[in-house]
């Protein structure tokens, strides 16, 4: 379903990405753990090349981009096919939840408002916020403001949901509102790459865990064999120092 291969990525003389592959099933949940400053969130956004690696390919089912010279025609669709949830939101702050959610249906994919409007209640009634809908922003707490992230991201209908850290920036105790959200959509089959410091909800939720360190991919596996079972030195000196 999604295929990197060869992520070459570095930001003036420091190499982030050292030739990274990954494969994700469609339907998979994928969990990116490491220590900050791995290149995680990097690695995340080259999916859709909101970075762009040096070198690398990125295919998302049978379309394939090479890095190097992609077209303004091939990052285009590769964002149709991708939906992002920022650890920071990033909603209109002058848009309501509903216009938030409704904003890429009708300006990116050209959908009928009417149509927009009613695929975007739906999904915020998933997320829990139906009764939110015309609230602004600043009137929502950050784990309803981070749901409505999630929803933008839903109603995209996209090939797989890219989650970069999506409850660092919230107070502990909305954190699970939040993770429950995406532990749900998760059950429903979609296909999930998430960055996440959350080791209990990787446990739960994920069918893979992938350990970055320094660029590379150390170890990846089952949940249980990762956080049971780790083979490599460096991710048993992650986890001994997080759990
Ligand atoms: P992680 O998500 O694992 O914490 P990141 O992917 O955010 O790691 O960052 C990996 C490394 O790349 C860090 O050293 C960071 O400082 C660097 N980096 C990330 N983005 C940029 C950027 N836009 N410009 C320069 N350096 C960056």
């Amino acid at each position: 379903m999604i295929r990197l291969t060869n992520i070459q990525k570095s930001f003036g003389k420091q190499a982030v990405l050292k030739g990274i592959d990954l494969s994700v099933e469609k339907g998979e949940v994928v969990v990116i753990l490491g220590p900050s400053g791995s290149g995680k969130t990097t690695l995340l956004r080259c999916v859709n090349l909101l970075e762009r690696p040096q070198d690398g390919e990125v295919a998302i089912g049978d379309f394939t981009v090479s890095c190097k010279h992609p077209s303004k025609r091939d990052i285009l669709t590769l964002r149709r096919k991708t939906a992002m949830v920022f650890q920071h939101y990033n909603l209109f702050k002058h848009k309501t939840a509903l216009e938030n959610v409704m904003e890429g249906l009708v300006i990116a994919q050209k959908m009928p408002k009417e149509e927009a409007r009613e695929r975007s209640l739906r999904v915020l009634e998933k997320v829990g916020l139906a009764a939110k809908a015309d609230a602004y922003p600043s009137q929502l707490s950050g784990g309803q403001q981070q749901r409505v992230g999630i929803a933008r991201a839903l109603a995209l209908n996209p090939e797989v949901i890219l989650f970069d850290e999506p409850t660092s920036a919230l107070d502990p105790e909305l954190v699970g509102e939040v993770l429950s959200v995406i532990r749900k959509i998760a059950r429903e089959g979609i296909t999930m790459i998430v960055v996440t410091h959350e080791m209990s909800f990787a446990r739960e939720v994920s069918n893979r865990v992938v350990f970055m360190d320094e660029g590379v991919i150390v170890e990846e596996g089952k949940p249980e064999d990762i956080f049971s079972r780790p083979q490599e030195e460096r991710t048993k000196q992650f986890l001994r120092r997080i759990t």
